[in-house]
């Protein structure tokens, strides 16, 4: 049998689309047939940071991708394990001239692009790791002593006034050899994972561009009035596509820019508060990939070693959207039916846990990690650390979010409480802002608060007053 003709390959991993893409990009150029891989990961049951949510909305956008990429000649292969040893295993199956990926932000990723660069060099494959996650690799946004930055505010002028780069099209011709074994596009039940939530998005490179044009047609022009009024919905749903990689964030950024030429002075001002957003994004990329630390510590270690509460029922009450706080639950609520939260929600949920809980960040850090479809390592570490107060630039441990007070000036009649909690639909906006005063439930079936935020505020300040002192 004679040789089968050498290959090059494109791994996909967070980069599911074939627009705008370095790696599939790059490997389409090097004038060979190419194979576009995914690897599937092989765990069962349950994992400590994934779950149905994001797993259902990975192999729809994975069918998606397999779909777009025939239109360009290519065939999704599909194998599974261990990555390196899939590709020793594929090395062994025909020559390989060279393989491209994205980068990986996270510490996992990049130990398993090590391990692959050395078996590719070992067997004598060429390995091309190109950058795709952000507008800006953390190296290239620096202090002007070249140190990273630990702040957002001046991280984010340096990074505004950096040119972005613009989007690549798309190749064409990939032309898979019809010969390679595949599996089938991953499912649910490969994991052993039940049915997600009903109210997931819709997954696949098409729908992320839907989503985008949709907003900068429309949302985008109250997005900075609207952005913290949980019940408007009025950001751009944008994060789990950006986390798939759907959409390429050179793709949103360029498209921004694009509504902004033609924008009036007001049209301008909110497409710029939304690109700040995009900004916070790549500020903990940065921290991650400068302190990969935060992954297991506080960011700021004055703050190692606070002593938090054992979960018990009152985790069990938070995570189920039971604690007697009807908009803390309202978020946890919509947390569970969609697989997403809006980011005001996810704030107030996160400091109630921390703060009124006095429950480790981490065990709320790994819960999101789990149930959202937009679960990005980098931000969901940042956003958990800002609210506990140990992270980047994050909230100063005395400034505690009052949860009845956030219900009144976020969710003033009561709207978003109403849509997650429809069994407080009766009550009068006023008594979802304020503890009961008559001890009596706001409605049959839903508890009274399970603790005082009051109290629970002074016991914050004190527990982090005696940390500073016993540390000092
Ligand atoms: P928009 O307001 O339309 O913003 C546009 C994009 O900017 C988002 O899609 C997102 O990519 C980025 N962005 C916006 N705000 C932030 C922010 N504060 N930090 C980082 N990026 C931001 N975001 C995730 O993508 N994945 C997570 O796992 C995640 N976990 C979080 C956990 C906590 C405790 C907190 C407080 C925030 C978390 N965020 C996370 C940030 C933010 O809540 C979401 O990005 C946002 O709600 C997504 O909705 P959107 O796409 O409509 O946002």
């Amino acid at each position: 049998m004679p040789n089968p003709p050498p290959v090059v390959i494109h791994w996909f991993r967070r980069d599911l689309r074939v627009a705008d893409n370095p790696g599939l990009w790059g490997a389409g150029r090097e004038r060979a047939p190419v194979v576009p891989l995914y690897i599937r990961s092989e765990w069962r049951g349950s994992h400590p940071w994934t779950g149905p949510n994001r797993q259902s909305f990975l192999c729809g956008s994975l069918a998606s991708l397999a779909a777009n990429l025939e239109t360009i000649g290519g065939r999704l292969i599909v194998r599974k394990g261990d990555a390196v040893r899939a590709f020793a295993k594929i090395f062994k199956e025909r020559p390989v001239l060279a393989v491209h990926c994205n980068a990986d932000p996270d510490p996992f990723g990049q130990s398993v692009e090590a391990a692959l660069r050395s078996l590719c060099e070992r067997s004598g494959v060429k390995f091309h790791v190109h950058h795709d996650v952000s507008l800006h690799p953390a190296d290239q946004v620096l202090s002007q002593t070249g140190t990273p930055y630990r702040v957002y505010t001046p991280y984010s002028r340096t990074w505004l006034a950096l040119e972005k780069p613009r989007p690549l099209g798309k190749p064409a011709g990939l032309d898979t050899p019809a010969d390679i074994a595949s599996l089938p596009l991953p499912v649910l039940a490969d994991w052993h994972l039940p049915p997600p939530a009903d109210g997931v998005h819709a997954p696949g490179e098409r729908a992320a561009r839907q989503r985008l044009k949709a907003f900068l047609n429309g949302k985008i022009q109250r997005y900075a009035a609207l952005r913290d009024v949980p019940a408007a919905a009025a950001t751009s749903r944008l994060s789990q596509d950006l986390r798939h990689g759907l959409v390429s964030i050179r793709s949103v950024f360029a498209a921004a820019m694009k509504a902004r030429e033609a924008a009036d002075a007001a049209g301008r001002a909110n497409i710029d508060v939304f690109i700040k957003e995009l900004a916070w994004r790549e500020f903990y990329f940065a921290i991650l990939r400068h302190f990969p630390h935060v992954l297991e510590h506080e960011f700021n270690a004055d703050w190692r070693g606070l002593p938090w509460d054992e979960p018990g029922d009152r985790f069990e009450a938070w995570k189920t959207g039971h604690t007697g706080f009807p908009l803390v639950d309202a978020g946890m609520r919509e947390l569970l039916a969609t697989g997403f939260m809006h980011n005001r929600l996810r704030m107030i949920t996160a400091m109630f846990l921390t703060k009124d809980l006095h429950h480790d960040w981490r065990l709320g850090e790994a819960f999101f990690m789990q149930q959202l479809t937009d679960g990005e390592i980098a931000s969901n570490n940042g956003g958990w650390q800002w609210s506990a107060g140990t992270g980047a630039d994050a909230a100063p441990y005395f400034r505690i979010q009052n949860p009845w007070t956030q219900s009144s000036r976020h969710d003033p009649d009561g709207t978003y409480i109403k849509r997650w909690l429809p069994e407080l639909r009766d009550v009068p906006p006023e008594r979802l802002a304020a503890p009961p005063r008559d001890g009596q439930p706001l409605a049959k079936g839903y508890p009274l608060p399970i603790i005082d935020h009051k109290a629970e505020r002074e016991r914050t300040l004190r527990i982090f007053g005696k940390h500073r002192e016993a540390t000092r």
